[in-house]
């Protein structure tokens, strides 16, 4: 009897821990961390998505943000609406920025996006925004690097090359933090850039060895108040649709959006 009443309160033990366990890797699938529980919103992310600039194949693109969990998202175009939202009384309609855009023109919108992002604004860059406003010296501050695919001779970037169609291979440069923590080096097919600049101050998350391509490929930092991702990765649907790359931008939102709560 005594026998039989442990192994009961044993199995419910068993049949609780592995409820825990589906719980716990339902949320992890769902927010894309094992650690979720320093994740956690109570209400899904705003995302703003801006673009201009550059061309890109937006069905495939925008089809990453339709499947991301636990976010909704709105999208404004240069010269369509962006430069409004990033005004700082427009700034508390989103919880992150994503940008995706080369756009070149700083007015009239850059002294307002300067004071959203002192105040604080968890923001991801990717891919060839890392390319936007070429002659702003600043801009690079705010991303921690930059690209130079123009014409112009800038003192604060190279000229940058681009390879497209490259198949390269990623490495995780810190498996410890909370946006690459457990993953593996992974390939990808994608465009590569070389000769850009990174400011000696970021966090180095991904970095590849391939010979088109610089070494430091991603990464965190802070400007003013505001949480920092860039990842250079992201040409097209053949990045879009690749797993790494998915988990890598939404856990880069979601650290962001937690990075400035802390
Ligand atoms: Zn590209």
């Amino acid at each position: 009897m005594g026998q039989s009443r442990r192994s009961h309160a044993r199995s419910r033990k068993l049949i609780g821990l592995t409820a825990a366990l589906a719980v716990g890797l339902l949320l992890s699938s769902s927010t894309g961390f094992r650690g979720a529980s320093a994740f956690t919103f109570p209400s899904p992310l705003r995302l703003l998505i801006v673009t201009g600039g550059h061309d890109f194949e937006e069905a495939a693109f925008f089809r990453v943000f339709d499947e991301m969990n636990g976010i909704t998202w709105t999208h404004a175009s240069f010269g369509h609406g962006a430069e409004q939202k990033l005004e700082l009384e427009n700034s508390g309609a989103y919880d992150v920025a994503v940008f995706y855009d080369m756009h070149q023109d700083q007015e009239p919108h850059s002294r307002e996006w300067l004071q959203v992002l002192e105040k604080g604004k968890p923001t991801v860059f990717l891919h060839h925004a890392l390319g936007s406003y070429v002659k702003w010296e600043d801009y690079g501050e705010i991303v921690g690097g930059r690209a130079n695919f123009g014409r112009d001779v800038v003192k604060w970037a190279p000229h940058t090359t681009f390879q497209h169609d490259v198949s390269f291979r990623v490495h995780i440069a810190d498996r410890n933090h909370p946006i690459t923590e457990g993953l593996q080096d992974f390939e990808i097919l994608d465009e590569t850039y070389n000769h850009f600049a990174v400011n000696p101050g970021v966090h180095v998350l991904l970095t590849t060895d391939h010979p088109t391509s610089e070494t430091v490929i991603g990464w965190t930092h802070h400007y003013k108040r505001s949480p920092i991702v860039y990842l250079q990765l992201g040409h097209g649907p053949s990045a879009y649709n690749n797993p790494n790359f998915r988990t890598l931008v939404a856990r880069s939102i979601r650290w962001a959006a937690a990075e400035l709560r802390k």
